[in-house]
């Protein structure tokens, strides 16, 4: 069918519909040709995160800009000689979709090494190990991420014993998913100098048997321990990765990854990538702190929207305890399952308090992970006390819009600070449908009533940013929308005891992964939700994720992604 005849059929058919969209609503509907447009898409269903008018059915984008969202028959009038009109057939758009907490190169190093996602069981790991080690030079280290043992029968952490089998010869060090543990052979201990009698770095554990020898697993700090004497990786290698995480993110309908940490390196990288056109996946970066690279950009101040918007680095990292799978996250009373530890604080807060408050005054933005209770709690002590520390015009000037990394476990009494303050708890689903499996042995059932709170925290006000930490989970938007509305994991398994009042509306969820995280990212004018003027980012799905089963969800697909109006991936 052409084009034209198309047209018609529409037109006749919107001449029988009630008036669901009208010049009211979209503000643009006239009479005449309008200015051509770049990129039409239209015969689909656009749900555009703008409570005015959530649902329209066509976009047309001039200069990487949105010019027309509204009906099917209005957006005739953009289309020129030289428009790209492309027909979705029944599919569906949305805002172009953000990670909002992600790890850029470390996704595209997961790609190139060892990637253990999914490894069923201690024999599945072995026998990864061995394949890998088969391939590689005698003597050269073999390295990987992605195990987590809580899905495992035993459930148990492997050891060095484990991976001698296998590798005699070769330096071994596995990292959990969550990037907080790490189990290292006997060749990689030896190289590391890690006997029975090494004492632990602050922040860190080093496992030991009940004979007191070390089991190969190190905990948080003291990975560095084994970490330091694996060679670094070449400016190749880097750069490999950045196209290879450019690539998937494009395809999985990513517009923009914020990425939660790294170097002055990774912001020259990017602006030579993004310089010659090799990449095109927005980055809003954020740099580690407190000393180091966050230092300098105290020092030069916030780099906003270069290369039309695509990169900016006006925040810095910072991080107070572990995570809860390693018993590493800070609770304020012991772990259930555990009752001689209350986790670990990472960072002392006097080493944090004045970088806060210079921070503040010079416009950057601070985000620091935490997931325990008491690192929660001193989250927003901290923050609290430099807010307080600056003249309050000054802060209404700066408009701090600070963040909460992971916010997994806040006491009840905690959470309403988070709107009070302007704290905006930057939240991953998947790792909650993850969590459910040992967090009510971690944490017993009265402290469920603060986890992941999603519900309470929304109702009282306040944008959850949704996010993945890729490589610590996939990095699919699929399962995120999914877990935010299901909390239950991929088999559709929910512990009783996990709040399921918490999960997240579908309406929610989308803004959790489209306009919030551009608010989180002081971007809320330019994108995060179809409405004219903003630039032309969309993710396009071959389902309408607003109305299927949960189950239909995760086998939804990415079809089309546009960056500024730009078909940057089509399936
Ligand atoms: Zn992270």
């Amino acid at each position: 069918m052409s084009h034209l005849i198309k047209n018609r059929l529409s037109e006749i058919a919107h001449a029988w519909r009630p008036v669901l969209y009208t010049s009211a609503l979209f503000g643009v509907v006239g009479c005449g040709p309008a200015e051509p447009a770049d990129l039409i898409l239209r015969g689909g269903t656009v749900y555009t995160a703008n409570d005015d008018s959530p649902v329209a059915e066509a976009v047309a984008v001039t200069d990487g800009r949105i010019v027309y969202v509204g009906s099917e028959s209005g957006v005739t009038r953009y289309e020129g000689p030289e428009t790209e009109v492309l027909d979705l057939t029944g599919r569906t758009v949305f805002p172009g979709f953000v990670d909002a907490h992600a790890h850029v190169l470390g996704i595209g190093f997961r790609e190139m090494t060892l990637n253990l996602e999914g490894t069923t069981g201690i024999d599945d790991l072995v026998a990864k190990v061995a394949s890998r080690v088969a391939s590689t030079p005698s003597g050269e280290w073999v390295t990987g991420r992605g195990w987590i043992e809580t899905f495992w029968e035993p459930r148990r952490f492997p050891t060095r014993h484990d991976l001698d089998k296998v590798s005699p010869n070769n330096p071994v060090f596995l990292t959990r998913a969550d990037g907080h543990a790490g189990v290292a052979n006997s060749a990689a201990l030896r190289i590391a100098g890690i006997t029975r009698s090494s004492t632990p770095p602050f922040g860190g554990d080093i496992l030991k048997d009940q004979a007191g020898e070390p089991t190969g697993m190190v905990i948080d700090r003291a990975q560095g321990l084994v970490g330091r004497h694996i060679p670094n990786r070449n400016a190749d290698d880097i750069d490999r990765a950045l196209t290879l995480v450019g690539e998937r993110s494009l395809m999985l309908g990513w517009t923009q990854l914020q990425d939660a940490g790294g170097s002055w390196d990774d912001v020259s990288l990017l602006r030579k990538r993004y310089g010659d056109g090799s990449f095109k996946l927005r980055v809003y970066k954020a740099l580690s702190g407190p000393s180091g690279p966050a230092q300098r950009l105290l020092e030069e101040g916030p780099i906003i929207g270069e290369f039309d918007g695509r990169l900016s680095v006006r925040t810095v990292k910072l991080y107070l305890d572990g995570a809860l799978g390693s018993r590493g996250a800070a609770l304020l009373a012991p772990y259930s399952d555990a009752p001689k530890t209350t986790g670990l604080l990472t960072s002392e807060p006097d080493s944090i308090r004045p970088f806060l408050v210079r921070a503040l005054e010079r416009g950057i933005q601070v985000e620091t992970h935490a997931i325990g209770d008491r690192a929660n709690r001193l989250l927003l002590d901290l923050y609290e006390e430099a807010f307080a520390a600056v003249p309050e015009s000054l802060r209404a000037e700066k408009d701090p819009r600070w963040r909460d990394e992971h916010t997994q476990i806040v006491d009840p009494a905690d959470l309403p600070r988070f709107v009070a303050l302007g704290v905006i708890p930057s939240m991953q689903p998947s790792h909650a449908i993850g969590d459910l499996h040992f967090a009510p042995d971690r944490l017993g059932s009265d402290r469920l009533a603060g986890a992941y709170a999603w519900h309470t925290l929304i109702t009282s006000g306040a944008k959850i940013i949704a996010g993945s930490d890729a490589p610590v989970e996939r990095g699919e938007p699929m399962i995120e929308f999914y877990a935010a509305v299901a909390r239950k994991d991929l088999a559709g398994y929910s512990d009783s005891l996990w709040h399921p009042e918490q999960a997240m509306t579908r309406q929610e969820a989308l803004k959790a992964l489209t306009l919030w995280p551009a608010y989180a990212a002081f971007e809320e004018s330019e994108r995060g939700s179809i409405v004219v003027g903003k630039w032309g980012d969309f993710s396009v799905l071959d389902a309408d994720i607003m109305t299927i089963s949960e189950a239909e969800i995760l086998k939804t697909t990415n079809v089309l992604t546009v960056i500024n109006g730009e078909v940057v991936y089509r399936r």
